[in-house]
């Protein structure tokens, strides 16, 4: 079996609950983007020879989960919350969806934000 995988900056939208329930619409511009991107998949399968009835669309994955706690809403640049002291460091502060693999951007946050913690509190 051979998969393509069409990732989409998604819309602002969803809610964590206090219980740890998660909830994440697909909204109308998500649903768009994904035909879109299903549409070019398929193309570029059936020119690599596929047989067209052999295609099979999954069901839709949420794969890069962030934005919970999104920078200049949750938490500031300094990656801070209104709670003086109390930082978050990981894809919950992306401002928004990247759409792309997420990881370098993770890594590069968090060599910013610990090198801030070394500077401004672990001195002497
Ligand atoms: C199958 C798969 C393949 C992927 N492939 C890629 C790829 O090729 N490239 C790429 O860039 N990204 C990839 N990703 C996405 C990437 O792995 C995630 O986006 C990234 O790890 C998110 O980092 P994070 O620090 O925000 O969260 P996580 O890595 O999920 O870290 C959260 C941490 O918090 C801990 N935790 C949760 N709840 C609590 C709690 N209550 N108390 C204490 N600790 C808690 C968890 O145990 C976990 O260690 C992939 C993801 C999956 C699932």
């Amino acid at each position: 079996m051979l998969g393509l995988m069409a990732k989409i900056t998604d819309d602002n939208v969803g809610e964590v609950h206090v219980n740890g329930a998660i909830h994440k619409s697909v909204t109308e511009s998500d649903r768009e983007k994904l035909d879109k991107g299903i549409e070019i998949s398929r193309e570029i399968l059936v020119q690599a020879g596929v047989d067209p009835k052999s295609l099979y669309t999954s069901r839709i994955r949420g794969g890069h989960p962030g934005g919970t706690a999104g920078m200049d809403r949750v938490v500031n640049f300094d990656q801070e919350t209104e709670i003086s002291s109390l930082f978050v460091s990981d894809a919950s502060v992306f401002p928004v969806s990247l759409g792309a693999p997420p990881v370098l951007t993770i890594i590069a946050l968090s060599k910013r934000f610990s090198k801030k913690v070394a500077s401004e509190y672990l001195k002497g």
